[in-house]
């Protein structure tokens, strides 16, 4: 698959014995997750997972060359299963997401490293991230931190109804892809579904509230996109992604960094 990955803060490109010379203590591993699953009829499979490198890859650019930060090759496989019924979608069961992603912890620890970063780019993902960062800590020991797709990125210019309901190959994925991967846009297959509208609050919410229903793409986007991705433009798609890689830099320098106040 194409990367961003600068070829020097790739951990699958040194050999065992550069591996066995980082400084163990002190090194960053982040272990990206992401989906192979359908993104509608404009975006391929891979948009999770690309976006995803392409916004670590840049992020990693702009790291002091100092700093023993690497990107793990991702878990491109996730939990998909919102998007079941879809062609394409290729999901893996909560337990085998977490049984995978906790063997690799495992074998991070048995090699000494201490500090891994999840970073996930796919929301079906997401409550399986902050279970597997608590329980790599508990059961290895392991400084584990959880980092989820643009972090403090202003995606200005986006219309509150996409900004709240935008989930999935809407304008801000579109926009991302038409920066990094053009030719795998579609740009003549555009469709529009909403789960939600801002303007019609509802008393049950699909997610991120106190009481939320759970939903399924096929009940409610037949062609599989959840947002509008006509807005997208590939400019917005850069200014955004280099917004969010810059934060991802300043927020991994700050884990590279993190000391708890109290224990060790
Ligand atoms: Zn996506």
């Amino acid at each position: 698959m194409k990367t961003w990955i600068p070829d020097e803060r790739y951990f699958a490109y040194l050999t065992w014995k550069q591996v066995d010379a980082l400084p163990r203590g002190s090194t960053l591993l982040v272990l990206p997750t992401a989906a192979i699953e359908q993104h509608g009829h404009h975006l391929p499979l891979a948009t999770d997972t690309l976006i995803n490198n392409l916004l670590l890859g840049k992020a990693l650019s702009l790291l002091p060359e100092a700093m023993p930060i690497y990107a793990l090759p991702p878990v491109c496989y996730g939990k998909s299963n919102e998007h079941s019924g879809f062609a394409g979608t290729l999901s893996v069961s909560a337990l085998t997401f977490l049984a995978v992603v906790r063997d690799l912890g495992a074998s991070i620890a048995a090699a000494g490293f201490r500090k891994l970063v999840l970073y996930n780019t796919h929301g079906g993902n997401t409550s399986l991230v902050d279970v597997l960062a608590r329980d790599l800590r508990a059961e290895f020991g392991l400084r584990t931190f959880s980092l989820f797709g643009s972090p403090g990125a202003a995606f200005d210019g986006v219309s509150p109804q996409e900004r709240a309901y935008g989930f999935h190959a809407g304008e801000i994925e579109t926009a991302y892809l038409l920066h990094a991967t053009p030719e795998l846009v579609h740009t003549e297959e555009y469709t529009t579904n909403y789960i939600a509208r801002v303007d019609q609050p509802e008393l049950l919410k699909p997610e991120g509230s106190s009481a939320n229903f759970a939903w399924l793409t096929k009940d409610i986007a037949p062609s599989g996109v959840l947002g509008d991705p006509t807005g997208a433009t590939a400019q917005n798609g850069e200014r955004w992604a280099n917004d969010a890689a810059a934060r991802i830099a300043e927020l991994l320098v700050e884990m590279a960094n993190f000391t708890p106040r109290h224990g060790a």
